[in-house]
């Protein structure tokens, strides 16, 4: 009997990078039978990473069932589960489905001829002790319903607290690492106090917001007057901001957090949220790729992971160079949806067996939200010239940026299938 020869693609996660790359790889392959794409990720949905801070705060949707990208494209399986192994030399992945609950399931072994590593990030503490046991993080959903739920606890109990000074530390919040996260929750945040004040009679004055920052200015990657003028905006808000200072360590008595902190006494506190740094997981490092600062993976101008050019890295995860310097390309949403993209068509030309084309990464500008109705930043315009803005504008701008991203999943489905 002859049996047909299946290629089969597997895609690890289902973030910007790897739902960018599923979406596009399953219209590309859709007349072809003999290919076989796979879709891994530990969730059922499609996390809006970039939003993570606006649920730390309010009601705000930023999942999307991954069945509404999915559904129709009868090339792609999706399996749940947590990827334990990667072996490149081998070409198979193993996925784990301890988080999923179903513990009677075993482990699944995934063969692969092509494969895509798209796993993301996870939070970097750098081992500054105590930080990783009593510090909250932002990254998965549940990290910001843990932050809301918790920031509503310390005002209900504040609002029976007595004692003032006891009662400062239940309202005193402090956010380690003055980035684009950092700063964007540190805003949402203090724009809640008053709301949270009024719900349980408490002293608007009374709740504080402290931003610690290692560098000498927060948001180093916007230019001198759009950061002065974000801290100006911050200062409004009553956020106090404190540059030049290392976070050294954290400590617990009785529920009560000190961050001690590197020049200046230690902070009283009750809420510590660590954003100041990323790194990749240890999963990928053990797999034997070749990895760079923050553990992301070395990728060739085609994103093929050294040595391994059936293997591709995207999005946090790849280590790129941007072409004409050594600089690596920053970890950031658009950059891996770019990625994604382009590894889909690699991919097609790969097994078309035609030319790989280079990455070249297209800076379309950054905005930072200071708060639901501000953000800061700037847009690459046409003829290489730049819109910088802080307002009402750049939140709305901001808002634009994760919408064209959901239009741009549909449309690939829409080409797909005709209709969407
Ligand atoms: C709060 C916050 C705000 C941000 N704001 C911006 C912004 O405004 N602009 C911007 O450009 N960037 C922003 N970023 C950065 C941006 O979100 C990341 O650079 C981007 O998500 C990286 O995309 P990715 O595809 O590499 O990984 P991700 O989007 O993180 O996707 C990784 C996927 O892999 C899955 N996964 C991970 N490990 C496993 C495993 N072992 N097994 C199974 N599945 C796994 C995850 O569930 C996830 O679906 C922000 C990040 C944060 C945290």
């Amino acid at each position: 009997m002859n049996e047909t020869k299946h290629t089969d693609i597997v895609i690890l996660g289902a973030g910007y990078g790897g739902l960018s790359c599923v979406t596009r790889l399953s219209r590309k392959f859709r007349r072809d039978s003999s290919v076989r794409i796979h879709l891994v990720d530990r969730h059922t949905y499609h996390l809006l990473e970039t939003r993570l801070h606006e649920r730390a705060v309010r009601e705000s949707e930023i999942t999307v069932p991954l069945s509404r990208f999915l559904a129709k494209r009868n090339n792609v399986t999706f399996h749940l589960g947590e990827v334990t192994h990667i072996g490149l030399d081998d070409r198979h992945v193993e996925l784990d489905f301890g988080k999923t609950q179903t513990s009677t399931a075993q482990p699944r072994r995934i063969r692969y001829d092509y494969l895509v590593i798209a796993l993301g990030s996870k939070t970097n503490f750098y081992q500054i002790p105590g930080l990783e046991e009593h510090a909250f993080q932002l990254k998965e959903l549940e990290d910001s319903e843990r932050i809301r739920d918790h920031t509503e606890q310390m005002f209900a109990i504040a609002a029976s607290e007595t004692n003032r000074n006891r009662r400062k530390e239940f309202l005193r919040f402090v956010i380690g690492g003055g980035g684009l996260t950092g700063v964007e929750l540190a805003t949402e945040l203090a724009e809640r106090f008053d709301a949270l004040s009024e719900q349980y009679h408490l002293d608007p004055s009374e709740p504080e917001m402290v931003l610690i920052e290692l560098a000498d200015r927060i948001l180093s990657s916007l230019d001198g007057k759009q950061i002065a003028r974000s801290v100006e905006a911050m200062q409004a808000m009553g956020i106090q901001i404190h540059t030049g200072t290392r976070v050294t360590g954290m400590s617990e008595e009785d529920g009560r957090l000190l961050v001690l902190r590197n020049p200046g006494d230690p902070i009283p506190t009750r809420t510590m949220v660590w954003t100041g740094g990323i790194r990749i997981s240890d999963l990928i490092r053990r797999s034997g790729a070749e990895t760079g600062p923050q553990g992301r993976v070395v990728v060739n101008e085609f994103l093929q992971v050294k040595h391994y050019p059936e293997v591709f890295a995207i999005g946090d995860n790849a280590l790129a160079m941007q072409p004409g310097n050594d600089q690596a390309v920053p970890t950031a949403a658009q950059f891996a949806l770019q990625q994604g993209y382009l590894t889909a068509d690699n991919l097609r030309r790969l097994v078309g067996d035609r030319p790989l084309r280079r990455y070249k990464p297209k800076v379309l500008g950054e905005v930072v939200s200071l708060g639901k109705h501000l953000a800061v930043g700037w847009a690459a315009m046409p003829v290489g010239t730049q819109l910088r803005f802080i307002g009402f504008l750049g939140s709305l701008i901001k808002r634009a940026i994760s919408e064209r991203h959901l239009f741009l999943l549909w449309k690939e489905r829409q080409n797909w299938s005709g209709h969407w």
